[in-house]
């Protein structure tokens, strides 16, 4: 029956309640009467237990479970842990009351310890751990924390049973029922791991807060550590006076496990001093009540006194029996310790394991995310390698593009002349006889005809070298209006032209040309100078006559030209296929061809 103190400890919390009369009609003060009184006054509490859940369908939820909750201590209390488990779990399983949910988990981890499962009351006891700091009910978190420190002592770990003693103790501000129940187990703790030093002052301490408080069962819990101690400390009559002084107050409670650990106490402080029958006494009280509870470090002290004794008396036969439930007991003892530290060790074990399995499963979501980081950083240097190339390309397209353009500005610079944009000599030159090849091959007739502007010299004498070249301009632009666009239009050079005209008979040609001179004629007159005359003189040679050499059209024509000089300008004069030795009016027309 280890867990003694702790059962009683509930039902001192449950006392701490004032038990008000309550009807049917108010069932929520019924519930709350029969749970201040579910330890002190049973049988009434049984009763009302009855009284509610005949009339259960008429409550709602959270009262249902409120009951559940009170059945499942009245089950336990009858010790019918079947079906407390089965109300227990239910209100773990469904209830959305966080103080009742664990309240359930307290108790439930109560009967399973009372059952001696601690695998299972540790593996719960940890989980109320995680949820106590989400508990505000101050009731029910010391509760928890009882459940705590009593069950940690009974696993031997007392540093942590101390802790939660401590913790109990900090959460009761005022002299009460749980402050007397802190002392009681912090002391306790403090015995058990033998680190008490300053005795008297800590035992007394405990001692006068039970007292203050009323509670004789806790208050002589203290003072039989008390007399332990200074049994173990060779004090036997320090111990003895503690304990015959309280024994009196400590059959009073009817609390067994505190009696049979003052007849065990006693017993073994009246072998020290020698007072044989006394110990056989007490210890046979022991050994008597076992019959009904057995608690086995009492039974394991009292055998051992009475084994000793008779010993000590020369009733060797007796000894020898006494001897051997001894062993047996302190066996049991010592297997139910540990038992209990070994479940608290497993379960130690299990919550570690279950934390590296989060941890490793953490640690595996973190590479995985890593991975994702790595694998979108990748695409987006990728993205980024992708934006780069195509911003050279079209870098590269643009610097291309602007290379052309300006590549072909300066071949169609190369090949214009500056002032009126049409041919220059040497592209006229070139393309004139491509054509002429072209007419050749084709057996088609073509025309060259030469222009030679008029006393063009008088122009810019006459109105300067600026209106001169705008007559050039005018001249070249009223020749276009009547040139085709596979006619070759050429400056030769100065105020010479020449135009081929592939695709044309003479007559053709001779119709065109002289609408071209007329066109020339008509060039308007320059407003800065309106005085202008302007005419010029043609010589036209065709290849029937001349051929399709260049050279040798240019000299034909040419020679016509000269021809239409001669005869007064203005004019348009054919050349027959002779050329004449002459001065060419158009200068060395030849050059360059
Ligand atoms: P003709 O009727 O015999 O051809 O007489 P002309 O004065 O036209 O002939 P000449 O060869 O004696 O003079 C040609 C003149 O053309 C000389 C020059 O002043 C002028 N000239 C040549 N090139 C340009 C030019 O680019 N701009 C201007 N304004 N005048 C030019
Ligand atoms: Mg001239
Ligand atoms: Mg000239």
């Amino acid at each position: 029956m280890i867990l003694g103190w702790i059962l009683l400890g509930l039902s001192f919390a449950g006392m701490a309640m004032a038990a008000i009369p309550a009807s049917i009609n108010d069932p929520v003060s019924l519930l709350r009467q029969a749970d201040s009184i579910k330890l002190s006054d049973q049988g009434q509490f049984l009763e009302i237990l009855d009284v509610l859940g005949n009339d259960s369908a008429r409550l709602p939820p959270d009262q249902l479970d409120y009951l559940r909750y009170l059945q499942a201590w009245g089950a336990a209390y009858r010790g019918d842990y079947k079906l407390s488990d089965s109300l227990l779990k239910g209100l773990l399983n469904h209830s959305t009351d966080v103080t009742l949910h664990f309240r359930a988990g307290v108790l439930l981890v109560n009967t399973l310890a009372e059952r001696s499962r601690y695998e299972e009351a540790f593996q719960r006891q940890s989980l109320l751990l995680a949820e106590l700091p989400k508990i505000t009910d101050p009731d029910a978190r010391r509760q928890a924390l009882v459940i705590a420190a009593y069950l940690y002592e009974e696993a031997g770990q007392y540093d942590l049973a101390f802790t939660y003693a401590d913790q109990l103790f900090k959460e009761t501000p005022e002299i009460g029922e749980y402050s007397c129940i802190a002392s009681h187990a912090e002391l306790a703790a403090l015995y058990k791991s033998d680190r008490l030093e300053d005795i008297d002052r800590k035992f007394q301490k405990g001692i006068d807060i039970c007292t203050k408080v009323g509670d004789l069962v806790y208050a002589n819990g203290i003072r039989f550590y008390e007399a332990s101690l200074a049994l173990q400390r060779g004090q036997t009559d320090i111990a003895l006076q503690i304990l015959k002084s309280n024994y009196a107050d400590v059959q009073h409670t009817k609390y067994q496990m505190l009696i049979s650990q003052f007849d065990a106490s006693l017993a073994e402080a009246y072998r020290k001093t020698n007072r044989l029958t006394l110990a056989r006494q007490y210890a046979l009280a022991v050994v008597d009540q076992s019959k009904i509870n057995r608690f086995a470090e009492s039974l394991s002290i009292a055998y051992q006194v009475l084994y000793l004794t008779e010993k000590q008396q020369g009733h060797m036969e007796a000894a020898l029996a006494y001897h051997e439930q001894y062993m047996d007991a302190n066996k049991g003892y010592l297997n139910a310790v540990n038992a209990r530290a070994l479940a608290y060790q497993t379960v130690q074990q299990q919550l570690l394991a279950k934390k590296l399995q989060v941890d490793t499963l953490s640690k595996q979501n973190q590479i995985l995310q890593l991975q994702r980081n790595l694998d979108k950083k990748a695409s987006e240097t990728s993205r980024l390698y992708i934006l780069l190339l195509l911003t050279v390309l079209a870098f590269i397209g643009f610097w291309t593009y602007r290379i052309k353009r300006s590549q072909l500005r300066f071949m169609r610079l190369a090949r214009r002349d500056g002032l009126t944009d049409i041919f220059n000599r040497q592209h006229f030159v070139h393309a004139a006889e491509q054509q002429l090849q072209y007419c050749r091959k084709s057996g088609r007739e073509a025309c060259l005809v030469l222009i030679d502007l008029d006393h063009f010299k008088i122009v810019n004498d006459t109105h300067g070298h600026a209106v001169g070249d705008r007559v050039l301009k005018r001249a070249v632009a009223a020749c276009q209006a009547h040139l085709r666009s596979t006619d070759i239009f050429g400056r030769l050079g100065g105020e010479e032209f020449g135009i081929v005209l592939p695709e044309c008979t003479l007559e053709q040609v001779l119709g065109r040309t002289e609408r071209i001179r007329l066109a020339i004629v008509a060039v308007a007159r320059d407003d800065d100078a309106p005085d202008i005359c302007v005419s010029a003189s043609f010589g036209v040679a065709s290849t029937t006559c001349s051929g399709y050499e260049l050279r040798q059209l240019l000299i034909h024509a040419d020679d016509a030209l000269y021809q239409a000089k001669r005869e007064g300008r203005n004019r348009v004069s054919v050349s027959d296929g002779r050329a004449k030795p002459h001065l060419s009016a158009v200068g060395a027309v030849t050059d360059g061809v």
